[in-house]
């Protein structure tokens, strides 16, 4: 067969590579050119890791990116721990590089084609069997085929720092968003901001001088650090309705949940998978990503309810402390074996308790 990949992110490259695999000839239409270095938490979660492993790219990844074996969330003096089961672990990877090597496995088959500075609208001409659209949270694909997306209130934010890596992914909650330092190897920390909008005082150019500021004062363990770079871009939330497209949506573009999360990557290498198995099945891939989407959209919806630095914020942290094994449990979801509200009594209960 003969497929069209509207996209050149973790989400089109990981389909490119399975579709390959298979046999079939792909080309992956990119309206940016160069290997693309976005901004993100860069940490991939276990089941993330497994669907690398399955891509022949783990070695290589965990060799050039950084380890950590959970989550620790932060508000104010209040901090809490999970870790993931059994061991996993989860990998934070410099996008720029897992791009580049996504790009390089494509590139050993000589039935794929990478068309750079190609911007592909539903509206084009197209001479393909199928096409898959993986164009991201703006993605054109998703309206025409019956989706409402709602842009929210959030802004993206990426820099990274010399410093030493900890072992977990922390996340900080602040009343005007949330920060992530993930490790992503060689001595190089991820800071990623989830900014609200309406919370911040300044845009624009003043970002970043009010964000080097404000970071100095709240992380002063990590104020004489070296910055790297630094990058914004809109984020979303978005609602998912309307009917099932015809067009298999992958990864950012089915407009599942705020990156609060975490789990965008890996849940864009699962779209890559079931999409490969679901080719020719578009109403299949949707009815198979469904659990998926759920059990991540849940996860989100209970992580945004509890953001925001305030009294809830506050309140998730302290149950969450006095019930660390339902942490580690809820935490199992990314593992890719466990629905988040399989929680069993014994572990729900401690959650409850009044403090
Ligand atoms: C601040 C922040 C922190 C995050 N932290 C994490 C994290 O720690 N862990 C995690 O797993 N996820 C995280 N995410 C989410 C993660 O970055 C995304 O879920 C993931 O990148 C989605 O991949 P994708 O391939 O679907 O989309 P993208 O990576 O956005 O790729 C889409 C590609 O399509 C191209 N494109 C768009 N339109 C067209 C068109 N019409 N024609 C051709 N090409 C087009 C774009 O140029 C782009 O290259 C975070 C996101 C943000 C904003």
């Amino acid at each position: 067969m003969n497929y069209l990949i509207v996209g050149a992110g973790i989400a089109g490259l990981s389909l490119a590579l399975r579709l390959l695999r298979d046999g079939h000839q792909v080309t992956v239409a990119e309206k940016q050119k160069g290997p693309i270095d976005k901004v993100c938490g860069e940490g991939l979660l276990p089941f993330g890791t497994t669907l690398l492993d399955e891509l022949g790219l783990l070695e290589a990844v965990k060799k050039a990116g950084g380890s950590f074996d959970g989550i620790r969330y932060r508000y104010r003096d209040r901090s809490v721990e999970g870790t993931f089961r059994n061991g996993a672990r989860g990998i934070g990877i410099d996008r720029g590089t897992l791009d580049r090597m996504l790009r390089q496995a494509c590139h050993e088959y000589d039935r794929f084609e990478l068309l750079e500075g190609h911007k592909i609208q539903p509206q084009d001409p197209i001479d393909a069997d199928r096409v898959f659209a993986a164009d991201g949270v703006f993605s054109l694909w998703s309206a025409p085929t019956g989706r409402e997306v709602c842009i929210g209130n959030r802004l993206g934010a990426r820099f990274r720092l010399v410093a030493p890596p900890p072992d977990k992914v922390t996340v900080r909650f602040f009343p005007f968003g949330e920060v992530y330092l993930t490790p992503t190897g060689t001595g190089s920390l991820s800071v990623a901001l989830l900014l609200r909008r309406n919370r911040i005082p300044v845009m624009g150019a003043d970002l970043q001088p009010w964000c080097a500021s404000w970071f100095a004062e709240a992380f002063p363990e990590l104020a004489g650090s070296t910055w790297l770079d630094w990058q914004t871009r809109g984020s979303i939330v978005a609602t998912y309705r309307g009917p099932m497209p015809k067009v298999h949506l992958l990864g950012d573009a089915l407009h599942t949940f705020d990156p609060i999360s975490g789990a965008g990557m890996s849940f864009s290498l699962m779209c890559a998978k079931l999409a490969t198995r679901y080719a020719e099945d578009p109403a299949g891939y949707y009815r198979a990503m469904a659990p998926i989407r759920r059990s991540i959209a849940d996860f989100t919806n209970l992580v945004l309810f509890f953001s925001g630095g305030g009294v809830r914020t506050n309140v998730m942290l302290r149950q969450l402390a006095l019930a660390p094994h339902a942490f580690n449990r809820i935490l199992a979801i990314f593992d890719g074996r466990h629905r988040p509200w399989h929680l069993g009594l014994k572990h729900a209960i401690p959650l409850l308790r009044p403090w």
